[in-house]
């Protein structure tokens, strides 16, 4: 596919664990999980769940010393799985506290989240703030400095907006909003850099829940600064309103060279894998050309000419089929990720689909031949006829794979 590269607009890169962020890296994908950290099992496992998954970092929340105090033996069980996953911490009111009494936590994390918004209040707000930035220096640990929407420092917006009532042009409320949280991002990382920690240790993020607040405020912050950042729309939703919600936000911004890692905050169903949010982040960065995790399968959505369920079922069972191997043909078939399947729906536009993909087949419409014309690169090899038309196309992906990304 030929496309201009985009540019990226942040330069310095920072490293996380054994992972690199910002600068030319690949824009890197993150979740958090829900469970209490201090059940060290359940937490275990939903952050062996979202590495596998393809999250490239995992956050967790530690909130209290029983939290605290359970981190090292969970880095240590993953480590036990082969999973060596960077684990964030995720501080709020008392991380200067937990991180202090806690230095086995502080050493297992590879990196703390800080909110300047919930570091402490008045006196109290700067001292806890450099006891944090202490210790990530003492550790040669990065932070990410997390300001949030919902908690943003109220002391920096009251100053800001009398600030902004004594100007002779007043800006309207939401921009001088907007404006505080880029300054308490952009203010803290300095004082940060102040106290020592390099400039290569900070991420910074300005998490909102609004889609043109959110680019708004990444925009000016990409301006002022060339730290690594960290993009989601927070307290993005359930279903496909979060999911288009986070697409239709980080789609612009990255399409303009903004952001270094993201996540996309859902809230999922009862019951649902906590991993689903893994999926979605990762195929806005490959329908977007920007990254490729697995291979993808193109499909019509149907229409008057496909009266039954057939090929439906035929595309959700191709890509089940590429998600369930994908863990197993990763390490095996390098460039298999970048792979194109078709599935369509009949005649009218499923050979020319077809022949665009590595490997497509056109099902039969309503009334057409029973009989499936199947195409790689571009060429048609066959056409299935009969019974086990899925079970037989399934076996030529396969062959495909083997045949294309060869054994390593
Ligand atoms: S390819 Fe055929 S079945 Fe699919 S949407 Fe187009 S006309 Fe309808």
């Amino acid at each position: 596919m030929n496309r201009t590269p985009i540019q990226r607009h942040q330069t310095v890169c920072v490293r996380i664990g054994n992972l690199a962020v910002g600068g030319s890296e690949p824009i890197r994908v993150q979740a958090m999980t829900n469970t209490d950290t201090a059940d060290i099992a359940a937490t275990v496992t939903q952050c062996a769940e979202l590495a596998r998954a393809g999250s490239e970092m995992v956050r967790i929340t530690v909130n209290n010393e029983a939290a605290a105090a359970a981190v090292p033996e969970i880095r240590e069980r993953l480590a036990a799985m082969g999973i060596e996953v960077p684990l964030i911490g995720d501080f709020h009111f008392n991380g200067h506290r937990l991180l202090s009494d806690y230095p086995a936590c502080a050493e297992a994390l590879a990196k703390y989240r800080i909110n300047p918004g919930n570091v402490g209040r008045g006196e109290k707000r700067d001292s806890q703030f450099a006891t944090m930035i202490q210790i990530a220096c003492r550790y040669d640990r990065p932070v990410r400095i997390g300001v949030n929407w919902g908690s943003l420092d109220p002391e920096l917006v009251v100053r800001m907006m009398d600030e902004n009532a004594r100007s002779p042009q007043p800006r309207d409320a939401d921009q001088v909003m907007r404006a505080a949280m880029v300054e308490s991002a952009v203010g803290s990382a300095l004082r940060a850099e102040e106290l020592g920690l390099p400039r290569d240790h900070i991420v910074l993020s300005c998490k909102m829940s609004g889609v043109q607040d959110l680019i708004a405020v990444y925009r000016d912050l990409a301006a002022r600064t060339d730290h690594a950042l960290h993009l989601g729309l927070t307290e993005a939703g359930l279903g496909s309103k979060g999911i288009v919600a986070s697409t239709a936000a980080l789609a612009v911004l990255l399409q303009e060279g903004i952001g270094d890692t993201i996540r996309v905050s859902l809230t999922p169903s009862p019951g649902a894998a906590r991993s689903g949010e893994i999926i979605v982040a990762q195929e806005i960065l490959q329908t977007m050309g920007l990254r490729s995790f697995a291979p993808m399968v193109a499909s019509c959505p149907g229409c008057g000419r496909t009266t039954s369920t057939v090929f439906q079922e035929l595309a959700e069972q191709i890509q089940d089929y590429l998600r369930t191997q994908m863990p197993l043909w990763r390490g095996v078939y390098p460039g298999v990720e970048t792979m194109q399947v078709a599935v369509m729906g009949c005649v009218v536009n499923g050979p020319g689909e077809s022949k665009h993909a590595n490997i497509g087949i056109s099902l039969p419409g309503t009334g057409e031949q029973p009989s499936a014309p199947v195409f790689i690169d571009g060429q048609k090899v066959t056409t299935l006829k009969g019974t086990g038309i899925a079970e037989r196309f399934q076996q030529m992906v396969e062959e495909y794979v083997i045949t294309h990304y060869g054994a390593s």
